[in-house]
């Protein structure tokens, strides 16, 4: 019986040996979400396969699903980003963006918003150095994930934010007030972290969802350590909640 073959575009996310010569790919596509890919025989130096699939390529793949797994047949290049490869900074931004999809995403799940999100952030990667590119991309992809972080009230009493001291805990979804957290047991203190008012701004930019924005943000280096806390904060529960939930 002869193999279905699908074609979409992908970004290549993953790559790990296998055996002597294969590779096994985890690929964000366009039509079929983030995929597990064979690649047979691609550490061959006569593999037609190699040109286009390389980690954080954007190519047109091709792939047929056999019994358990799927195998990589073609990979035409679209986009090397070449600039991020030349800059270590850049290429570890691209790792950060890589690992959090990874760990983040299902399989199999089309998803035309981070498909767009992805495409849109390795593109101005690759024109310019803007750190916050990455942040602007992890806030938005929780978003789209269904964690949109409540930045304007409360969520616990309700009271508009006023630009006073305030917390960030994960399991309220968003910025508490101090008076809120002042009632809050210690041990749900420790989850919690001190928010600067600018970086509350920074979010609420980022999730006004207009790339335009980033280049006018302006942030001071106690700014985006600030935000860097708040992220790690942020990523680290979603991770461990979807692990909770796979469980
Ligand atoms: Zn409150």
């Amino acid at each position: 019986m002869p193999f279905t073959h699908y074609r979409t575009e992908g970004i290549f996310l993953r790559k790990e040996g296998r055996g002597e010569a294969d590779q096994l790919f985890s690929i964000f596509t366009k039509d079929f979400g983030k995929l597990e890919i064979f690649g047979r025989a691609i550490r061959k130096i006569t593999s037609k396969l190699r040109a286009g699939s390389d980690l954080f390529y954007l190519s047109e793949i091709e792939f047929i699903q056999g019994k358990t797994h799927k195998t990589l047949t073609d990979a035409i290049l679209i986009d090397k980003f070449k600039k991020i490869r030349e800059d270590p900074e850049r290429l570890n931004l691209v790792c950060q963006i890589a690992e959090v999809l990874d760990s983040l995403l299902g399989w199999e799940e089309r998803d035309n918003k981070i498909w767009h999100l992805l495409n849109e952030a390795l593109q101005r990667l690759d024109n310019c150095k803007l750190k916050i590119t990455y942040y602007y991309f992890l806030w938005n992809l929780f978003s789209i994930l269904g964690h949109k972080p409540e930045l304007y009230s409360c969520p616990v009493c309700g009271e508009k934010l006023l630009p006073e001291t305030f917390y960030f805990v994960p399991r309220e979804g968003g910025v508490v007030c101090w008076k809120c957290l002042k009632k809050f047991a210690k041990e749900e203190k420790k989850l919690s972290k001190e928010i600067a008012v600018d970086t509350v701004k920074a979010l609420r930019l980022f999730l006004s969802e207009d790339w335009e924005t980033l280049p006018r943000i302006k942030i001071t280096e106690e700014t985006k350590r600030n935000l860097k806390e708040i992220s790690e904060l942020y990523l680290c529960y979603l991770k461990e909640e979807l692990a909770k939930a796979k469980k």
